[in-house]
Parts: C-alpha cells; structure tokens; sequence
C-alpha cells in the first residue's frame, strides 16, 4: 500500500535541519529554538535547491537548524526519542510529507526568515552583521565551483585577503562582544575559509597568516 503518513522514521531528520520560515518566528522569539540552535546560509552560498536538484547559489537568506558537529543531521534529532521538539517543529518540518513533495517543495526560498528578521531592527547586533556583510560580501561562489583551470594569482590573493578580513572580523567582534562559537554562527554565517575548503582549496596558517592553495 502507498505511504500515506508520516512514521517518524527519522530519515529526513538525518539528511539536515529545515530552514526557517516567517511562521517559525515565534518559536525563535519564545526561546523554544535558541538562536544557539541556528545557523546562517548567506544569501549566494551553494545549497542543494531540492526544486531544480542541483547544487547552486541560494536566492534568499536562509536560517536553517543546525547540525551535530559536522554532520547535517538534525541537532533536535534523537535515535531513540526522535524529534525532541516535537510539538515545536518547524513549518517545513510540519509540511514535510516524503511521499508528496509538493508541499514542501512549494515553500523553497518563499517566506523566509533572515537574522534581521528574527533580531528586528533594534538588536545590538545588527550594526556587526552589517559591518560584517560589508567586509566579507563573500566571492562567487558558483564560479569558484565549476572553474574549470588555475585561479589567476590575484584571484588567490584576493580570495586569501578576504578570509584573512573575514577571520580578523570574527576575532575581534567574538572577543569584544563576548559571543561564543554556536552564537557566531548565526550572526555571521560559517567562515569564509571553511566554505572555500567545500570547493577544494587547501587552507594552511603560518607566521604570515592564512595562505590558500587550490588543487586545479
Ligand atoms: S516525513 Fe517521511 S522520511 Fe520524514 S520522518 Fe516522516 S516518514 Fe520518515
Ligand atoms: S526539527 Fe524535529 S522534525 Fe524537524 S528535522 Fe529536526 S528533528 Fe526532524
């Protein structure tokens, strides 16, 4: 017989936490998902878009849960207990039916959360991110993806300089502002060098700072 209901087995759980949408936000204001819980995908960082099923730049910002360590799977997630926040879930994770994608794929990209959404515009941190989108607009990150030969030197030197802008940022804004690493991660999304790392370049640090290296 055809699934027709969800059996909470969990395996959607295990391939990632949802994005958040705008009536997510309460849950978020409410303290029932910490933004401890929450990670930043900048608007033009690849993702897999499940609408065309391939892995391209996101259109929006999107806030998603956050994973265990460096797996995607659901931090909320439970072997035993599954969902731990249940009656809490997410809107995506509500609408998810895996035997009938339309619903969930309807929401891709549409209604949205972004931080400042969530922090509203009087939220201390806001000038931070700000300054921090400026700093770091973050490169093209499709074109790093399919390039095909050797970046020019300039194109590693630039790339080089903003990962060294986007960690001198990180340094001293956690430090003054006393934020801690699963906090960052919302505020400003995932380093820059780490993102680069996904597209095959080599980070290494030396006296001189960061230094980057890509295999072709
Ligand atoms: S939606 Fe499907 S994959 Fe997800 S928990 Fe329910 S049955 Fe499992
Ligand atoms: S919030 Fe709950 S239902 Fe949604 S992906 Fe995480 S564990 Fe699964």
């Amino acid at each position: 017989m055809a699934q027709n209901t969800c059996n909470r087995c969990g395996e959607c759980c295990r391939q990632g936490g949802p994005a958040l949408h705008e009536r997510d936000l309460g849950l978020v204001r409410d303290g029932k998902i910490p933004i401890s819980s929450l990670i930043t995908i900048k608007k033009g960082e690849l993702t897999h878009n499940p609408l065309t099923g391939v892995i391209q730049p996101t259109g929006v910002e999107l806030i998603k849960i956050t994973g265990k360590g460096k797996q995607w799977e659901c931090c909320y997630y439970d072997e035993q207990k599954g969902c731990t926040i249940y009656e809490s879930r997410p809107q995506a994770c509500v609408l998810l039916k895996c035997w009938d994608t339309k619903d969930i794929l309807d929401l891709v990209e549409k209604e949205t959360l972004s931080r400042f959404d969530i922090l509203g515009p009087d939220d201390p941190m806001i000038p931070a991110m700000r300054e921090h989108d400026h700093i770091c607009p973050g490169p093209d990150f499709l074109y790093l993806k399919d390039r095909t030969s050797r970046l020019s030197v300039q194109q590693e030197k630039e790339l080089e300089e903003q990962v060294r802008d986007d960690l001198r940022f990180r340094t001293r804004v956690t430090g003054d502002l006393n934020i801690k690493l699963d906090e960052e991660l919302f505020y400003f999304g995932r380093p820059l060098f780490q993102l680069l790392q996904m597209l095959g370049a080599v980070v290494s640090e030396s006296r001189s700072g960061v230094t980057l290296r890509w295999e072709i």
